[in-house]
């Protein structure tokens, strides 16, 4: 009998809920707003025990969720949302209430770290166990991987919110954070585009000057972890990057940041496959809750 898992993308805006065994096996697959935390979590916890019982037992499940997190298993709070400016979401267990419906094994992580390990064992990342993935929309967020394993440290990256220059002069927008203003999600992320311009991003015409201005930054950011991680690939998802003409505008400005400096062929020639889209698009999340599940029980 196939194993089955059950994975969780738990997301600011909603949460993705599947059941399966890998991405070329998905037997059940759900999408629930994100309301209160006890509504949303009932609800997704209802999904998934009326699959055990259509579908049979499941064996693991993952858990990847927007953050921050608490991902220290000798913590009071592992498992737990922490402070998150989402209301009425800080302080929030989420790990507690899987492992307590489903009675199954839970592995947790962060969103980002999920959809990198994802893209690892099936999509973009195949063969590498160095690189980082970034989420570009509602909030921007990286993770990834070294040696193999998913980054953690003293919390997890937060790759987000990262200082870059911000010419005032050129862009006088103040930002988006409510913790830092112009962080690089302060000035990159979907709502941050939005506020600047005037209009969401995926209504402004590829030749508008916001796509410029979003590769640069972007470019900015990445060429600090290009210098401080020296990651084999950069996997770019999220709304904002379904902009497809943004990866050719991140490529060139990248190189041009890094100057030859950084001397790899990945870089100076072949940058097109260095900074690539996540296989798995919108989903790769998702499909990375069921590969953290699949770390349980392989
Ligand atoms: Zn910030």
């Amino acid at each position: 009998m196939t194993t089955l898992y059950a994975g969780l993308e738990a997301g600011g805006t909603k949460f993705n809920c599947v059941v399966g065994a890998g991405p070329d096996d998905i037997r059940a697959e759900t999408r629930i707003p994100t309301t209160t935390p006890e509504a949303t979590v009932r609800e997704a916890l209802e999904f998934f025990r009326a699959q055990r019982a259509a579908l049979g037992p499941l064996t693991a499940a993952g858990v990847a969720s927007f953050g921050p997190v608490d991902l220290d298993p000798a913590s009071a709070t592992y498992g737990f949302i922490t402070s998150t400016p989402k209301p009425g979401w800080a302080h929030t267990d989420i790990v507690g209430p899987v492992r307590q419906a489903l009675g199954v094994p839970v592995q947790f992580d962060t969103d980002v770290n999920a959809a990198a390990l994802g893209e690892g064992r099936w999509g973009a990342a195949q063969g590498l166990d160095h690189f980082i993935y970034l989420t570009v929309g509602t909030g921007i967020g990286g993770g990834g991987l070294v040696g193999g394993a998913m980054l953690h440290g003293l919390v997890h990256p937060e790759m987000g919110h990262v200082r870059i220059p911000h010419d005032r002069t050129a862009d006088p927008y103040e930002g988006h954070c409510p913790f830092h203003g112009d962080c690089l999600e302060g000035l990159a992320c979907g709502p941050a585009m939005n506020a600047r311009w005037g209009r969401p991003a995926e209504e402004l015409p590829d030749d508008h000057p916001a796509w410029a201005l979003e590769a640069r930054y972007l470019a900015l950011a990445l060429n600090d972890f290009v210098c401080t991680l020296s990651p084999r690939r950069i996997i770019l998802g999220g709304g904002v990057m379904e902009r497809l003409s943004l990866f050719p505008r991140i490529h060139r400005e990248l190189q041009s940041l890094l100057n030859g400096y950084v001397q790899a062929p990945q870089i100076t020639t072949y940058i097109d496959r260095y900074v690539v889209p996540p296989a798995f698009g919108p989903r790769a999340g998702l499909i990375g809750a069921l590969a953290l599940a699949s770390l349980l029980h392989p």
